[in-house]
């Protein structure tokens, strides 16, 4: 068994067992393979094992990639900052954009999407920890923002997403991980049109077994499957 496969079991048995602990149906947990910096190859391996979605943070190294793999068999999701003028490339790349924090993008996706005659499925990325470094609208913008996004009738919110600060220890992210599901308590009690409610991605490598614990629906893994990234990758 190759490394790839190898991890993979592994991620997918502790998910299971996480949502096992808190009694959820490991179903409702869906895995994406984060393959920034990941190769070709590898990524083919990790098809190849089982994989059926991958997450990316650069559009245009995800285009790169998406062309030469061709696959219809799997699904790309954007993970990362998305900047303004590369939302013209999303809709043929990607089924998610988990990283909307701001109308203004939200705007242009909406435009984009009337042109291209598709609906955008987003997340709204929740700024939890309020660290100055991270994207992602804050907490007590989240709201608000939603409600100006669900009015844009090209767009459909399926949930929240967010990154936590990275800690050594898995279980300082929890905390963040709780408010999350607190916020999308809070929307679903509002009962918003136009907006869903049933996604939570939340979790990487060092913590998404916590995540799962705290009701995660999608956890992003790179490292854990693909072992340390090539931090050279981009420079190619
Ligand atoms: C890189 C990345 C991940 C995966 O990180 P790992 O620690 O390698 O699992 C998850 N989410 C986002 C937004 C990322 O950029």
């Amino acid at each position: 068994m190759s490394n790839i496969t190898a991890n993979l079991e592994k991620v997918k048995r502790n998910i299971r067992q996480a949502a096992e602990r808190v009694n959820r149906d490991p179903s409702e947990v869906t895995l994406i393979a984060v393959t920034k910096t990941v190769p070709v190859e590898k990524i083919r391996e990790a098809i190849l094992a089982g994989v059926l979605i991958f997450g990316e943070n650069r559009v245009l190294e995800a285009r790169e990639k998406i062309e030469v793999i061709d696959s219809k068999a799997v699904k790309w999701h954007m993970i990362g900052h998305l900047q303004t003028n590369k939302v013209k490339y999303i809709f043929s790349l990607f089924d998610l954009i988990h990283s909307v924090d701001s109308l203004a993008l939200a705007h242009e996706i909406d435009r984009r999407a009337q042109v291209d005659k598709k609906k955008a499925d987003i997340l709204v990325q929740v700024n939890v920890s309020g660290e100055k470094t991270k994207f992602g609208v804050s907490k007590e913008s989240a709201v608000e923002l939603i409600k100006d996004i669900s009015r844009l009738s090209n767009i459909s919110i399926k949930g929240l997403m967010t990154i936590p600060p990275f800690s050594d220890n898995p279980e300082g992210s929890r905390g963040f991980f709780k408010e999350l599901f607190f916020i999308r308590e809070r929307v679903e009690s509002l009962g918003i049109e136009n907006v869903s409610m049933r996604e939570l991605s939340m979790g990487m490598s060092n913590d998404y077994e916590i995540a799962v614990e705290e009701g995660a629906t999608m956890v992003r893994v790179g490292t854990a499957i693909f072992g340390e990234r090539n931090i050279n990758y981009a420079k190619k």
